[in-house]
This record gives C-alpha cells, sequence and structure tokens, in this order.
C-alpha cells in the first residue's frame, strides 16, 4: 500500500526505531509513548486491521503472537506486559495497517478509557 505509513516504515522510506525484524514482522518503537515501553508490532503483509483478516493470513499472525514474548525480553520487560489491537472508529485506530500495541514498565489501568 503505497500511502500506508506503516508500509513506508517497512520499506525503509520512513525510519523508525526498530526492535526487531524477520520475515513477516517487524517492531518498532511508538513514536508516542503510553508507557516507559511502548513498541509496535505489526505483519509485513498490508492488512489494515482486525476486520480484514483472512483465513490464509493465520500463520503470519500466529508467528507474531509467538514471536512478542521475546520482543518483550529484547526491551527488557520482566514483569508482565499488555497487548492492545485498535480496530476501526470506536477502536480508536488511527493507522490503517494491523498493529499490536506491546506496552509495559509500568503498572497499567484496567478497564481502559
Ligand atoms: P492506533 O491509534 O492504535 O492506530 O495506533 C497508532 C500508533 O502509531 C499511535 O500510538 C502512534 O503514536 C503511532 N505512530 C504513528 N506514526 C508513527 C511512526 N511514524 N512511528 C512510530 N509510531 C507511529
Ligand atoms: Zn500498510
Amino acid at each position: 500500500m503505497s500511502d500506508c505509513i506503516f508500509c513506508k516504515i517497512i520499506d525503509g522510506e520512513i525510519p523508525a526505531d526498530k526492535i526487531y525484524e524477520d520475515e513477516h514482522l517487524i517492531a518498532f518503537n511508538d513514536l508516542s509513548p503510553q508507557a516507559p515501553v511502548h513498541v509496535l508490532v505489526i505483519p509485513k503483509k498490508h492488512i489494515a486491521s482486525t476486520e480484514d483478516l483472512l483465513e490464509d493470513d493465520a500463520p503470519i499472525m500466529g508467528h507474531i503472537m509467538t514471536k512478542i514474548k521475546d520482543i518483550a525480553k529484547l526491551v527488557g520487560i520482566t514483569n508482565g506486559y499488555r497487548l492492545v489491537i485498535n480496530c476501526g472508529e470506536d477502536g480508536q485506530q488511527t493507522v490503517p495497517h494491523l498493529h499490536i500495541h506491546l506496552l509495559g514498565k509500568r503498572s497499567l489501568q484496567w478497564p481502559p478509557g
């Protein structure tokens, strides 16, 4: 997707503070961190949101989920974390490329706003 900001990060057209990258995903620091650790984990394939996931995307998404704990370790999280996926307007999704927020290194409130 040529006008997608996260696809531009994947293609190296926009810089990002990368934490981890492999064949299916990249993880980079959020520009506007909401916790001492705030990493975005995104599939390299452009998938707009969880509403757009196909059965064929299951291996990619499964791979991403299994890598989260490794990424958490890489950024020094030792006491738990929260994963958030915003979807659509009510979910306050602002970037239409599926991303998982990995938040940690502080005690997080529940429920979210
Ligand atoms: P969401 O509101 O769930 O769509 O989250 C989008 C996230 O992307 C926000 O937390 C933004 O701070 C973050 N963001 C937007 N542009 C960039 C960028 N160029 N590099 C890193 N994070 C970004
Ligand atoms: Zn994209």
